[in-house]
């Protein structure tokens, strides 16, 4: 359910734009510009539909040489607009940068998805070489004095230059992401911040393959079949397959993914097996070959040093200052004033869940377990089948990947926006499973493309995200090209796809951040779409989750798969009932990781721990923050929290819950203004999913929701109550 800004990952892409094209975004090839030879796709633009990558031609050997190249025309490209003759205009400083990178974006973008959703070990070499290039090439940029010359010169005659608003705020975007990044230092200082940057590019990239490779070494084998009473005879042969991929004939292997809770332990009966699974899971980085915990120490340094070094006091206050929430204190305030909510419900479930604890027990004549974080999924499972009477193997059959989007996730976009959506199997892909779409308006004007890669591969980043090929520009006449990435298990061929709630939301969550890329309607590609901060991000994709429980939508297309008959009232009732059951567990785990991440990143130049010391600064953190409860662990340990050292969600993990206040409250909107409707639709697609960060994103939402987020929509979606000494606002 992740959006993975990668913009953050590499770093120059944000500024890496283009020159003039040939035509439309529907325009034929140029002719001449191919020679006899095998030449490199990425070196002219794409000329399929919307310049759609031509995943056909693409070969690993591409990527280097057009990295080269494309790093090489825009220092190029970058050097005349520093050194131009003529005096600094907003034409030739600013557009120009907007125009510059073209073919580093062209070949940026392609990588990144590519590595993510279907890389091999050429890739993740590049990989590694690339990331601390990319991050010299940025600084070079940024801080080139000549350069930041014209940019501030340009900046400080703003009120003369008659800006329409857009380009008011492309002008202020620039100028503060100079500043930011240390255009006014000192050259010693900036010689400082180079040396600084460099180490974190390579320390954040040796995290994520530490993590890759401990979440690999991890998997546990399990050699008794008996243990694995509990999965189903799906799972059961996939772990068998898994055990075989690594020449461990006749056993199991169950791989680990990202998150501290594996889903397996909601069903495994033997208590043994879970204990290992979790234990495998927290070890992850945490000493060993894959150590990651020197890594944090140092990362947490340098970025202290480097907060200090551009005049913040910690590294969250430099962060946050370009975040919706804006300081430390209003984060910290935020959280704080969920978690007791939060440890109270976790609290009340516990109860919940040794009552199924004693109740086992009984059954069983034996004593009662402790509960222990390897337990709570199992006995929360019993618990919840228990209230609500239903288990995933009722409602799959009523879920079939097919059908939810196209009787769900494309019926709900097109009752609130009139889109509509055609197929196109004539357009290349890099894997026979993803599937692209056309996307029009209701005039019948087209929008763009949408790539759907729904199916788990082993070469596959776990979770799910969305994120652009090419990003929607009036200045570039660019249309967008958008992916939707899940991990839904590939079914046997010839069987349907049969999902689980959770992963229909998940289809709608990214669906919607897909919206959020497609229907941008924005003149620059800086501020292009999803190019917002993260806590407002995660806002259209949260709100499009809610059309998955609207009941209309939800009957629509729950149906069973082979007969075609409506899911019973009684069951679809349950299944919408259920969807607050174990929200106490669920923010509990998630505050924590949120509170961690800012403690982390609130930290002093000379305050890291030491490497041995890590685990216990997470401990104090916690019990700092009154959210240490052992039965419920944080969501990410530090040693594989890889959201907050590597993606990009550094004292920023909080986004998530910030994003669901305006997803909540803007749920209230639409209900109170007649639910799923055009004009509702229409509204929100004019005040949020068309701009772009053309104005600041608290901006855009007031004017949308009439007012200032209110957290008590949030509060009664998850059942949770706030204590009543804390002031509600
Ligand atoms: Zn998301």
């Amino acid at each position: 359910m992740r959006y993975l800004p990668w913009i953050l990952a590499i770093p120059f892409v944000a500024l890496a734009a283009c020159g003039p094209h040939p035509g439309g975004p529907q325009s034929k090839p140029a002719t001449g510009t191919k020679t006899a030879g095998v030449e490199n796709p990425f070196f002219h633009e794409s000329t399929l539909p919307y310049y759609m990558p031509p995943f056909d031609k693409i070969k690993d050997a591409d990527f280097m040489p057009a990295f080269e190249k494309g790093m090489a025309d825009e220092r190029q490209e970058i050097q005349a607009i520093a050194h131009d003759s003529a005096p600094p205009t907003f034409d030739n400083t600013i557009v120009a940068m907007e125009r510059s990178g073209r073919l580093l974006t062209r070949v940026s973008k392609a990588f990144m998805n590519l590595n993510t959703s279907n890389t091999d070990e050429a890739m993740q070499k590049i990989e590694t070489e690339m990331a601390p290039k990319l991050a010299a090439q940025r600084d070079a940029i940024l801080l080139d004095p000549a350069l930041f010359a014209r940019v501030d010169a340009v900046y400080q005659k703003r009120a003369e230059l008659g800006l329409d608003p857009e380009s008011a705020q492309l002008l202020e975007r620039y100028e503060r992401m100079f500043v930011r990044a240390g255009a006014r230092l000192s050259a010693t200082d900036k010689a400082k911040l180079k040396k600084i940057n460099q180490e974190l590019s390579k320390l954040t990239t040796r995290f994520r393959q530490n993590v890759l490779a401990a979440t690999k070494d991890g998997a546990v084998v399990v050699s008794d079949a008996k243990q694995l009473d509990g999965l189903s005879a799906e799972q059961i042969g996939a772990a068998a397959q898994a055990a075989k991929a690594r020449g461990l004939d006749g056993k199991w292997v169950i791989s680990l993914q990202n998150t501290t809770i594996q889903p397996p332990l909601a069903q495994l009966k033997n208590r043994a097996l879970r204990r290992r699974i979790f234990e495998a899971s927290v070890a992850r980085a945490n000493g060993g070959a894959h150590d990651n915990t020197a890594i944090i120490s140092k990362i947490v340094e340098l970025r202290a040093e480097k907060a200090v070094l551009l005049g913040a006091p910690t590294y969250a206050a430099w962060a946050l200052a370009e975040e919706t929430a804006g300081t430390p204190e209003a984060v910290h305030g935020m959280l704080a004033q969920l978690a007791p909510a939060a440890l109270a419900k976790a609290k009340q479930e516990t109860a919940d869940i040794k009552r199924q604890i004693e109740a086992a027990a009984k059954a069983d004549k034996v004593e009662p377990i402790e509960l222990e974080p390897w337990d709570w999924a199992f006995y929360a499972q019993r618990a919840r089948q228990a209230s609500f009477d239903f288990s995933d193997d009722q409602v799959k059959p009523y879920f079939e990947m097919n059908r939810v989007l196209k009787d769900g996730v494309f019926y709900a976009a097109n009752a609130l926006y009139g889109i509509t959506f055609k197929q196109r199997k004539d357009l290349p892909v890099y894997d026979p499973d993803v599937r692209v779409f056309e996307v029009f308006n209701a005039d019948g004007s087209s929008i763009g493309l949408l790539l759907l890669d729904y199916y788990k591969r082993d070469n596959k980043q776990g979770g799910a995200w969305m994120d652009n090929f090419v990003d929607q520009s009036f200045l570039l006449d660019r249309k967008p090209v958008i992916i939707n990435n899940l991990n839904i298990s590939k079914p046997a061929p010839g069987k349907p796809a049969l999902l689980t709630f959770d992963e229909v939301t998940t289809m709608f969550h990214e669906f919607g951040h897909g919206l959020h890329g497609l229907f941008s309607a924005v003149k620059y590609p800086l501020l292009s779409g999803t190019n917002v901060p993260p806590d407002f991000v995660e806002f259209p994709s949260q709100i499009n989750e809610m059309w998955a429980r609207e009941p209309a939508v939800l009957a629509h297309f729950a149906k069973h798969y082979k007969t075609g008959a409506p899911m019973p009232q009684a069951l679809l009732d349950k299944v919408l009932k259920s969807q607050t059951y174990g929200q106490g567990y669920a923010t509990l785990e998630y505050l924590e990781a949120a509170m961690l991440d800012q403690a982390w990143h609130m930290l002093a130049p000379g305050k890291a721990p030491k490497p041995a010391a890590v685990m216990a600064f997470e401990q104090q953190a916690l019990a700092a923050d009154q959210v240490a409860y052992p039965p419920v662990p944080p969501r990410y340990h530090s040693p594989y929290f890889t959201h907050i050292f590597n993606i990009g969600y550094q004292a920023a993990y909080y986004a998530y819950i910030w994003s669901e206040v305006l997803a909540r409250d803007g749920g209230a909107w639409f209900h109170a203004h007649g639910g799923m409707t055009r004009a509702n639709g229409d509204a929100f697609r004019a005040k949020i999913l068309s701009k772009g960060r053309t104005e600041e994103p608290s901006v855009l939402f007031e004017h949308f929701y009439g007012g200032k987020p209110d957290i008590k929509p949030l509060l009664e979606y998850r059942g949770l109550t706030l204590p009543e000494s804390k002031p509600e606002k």
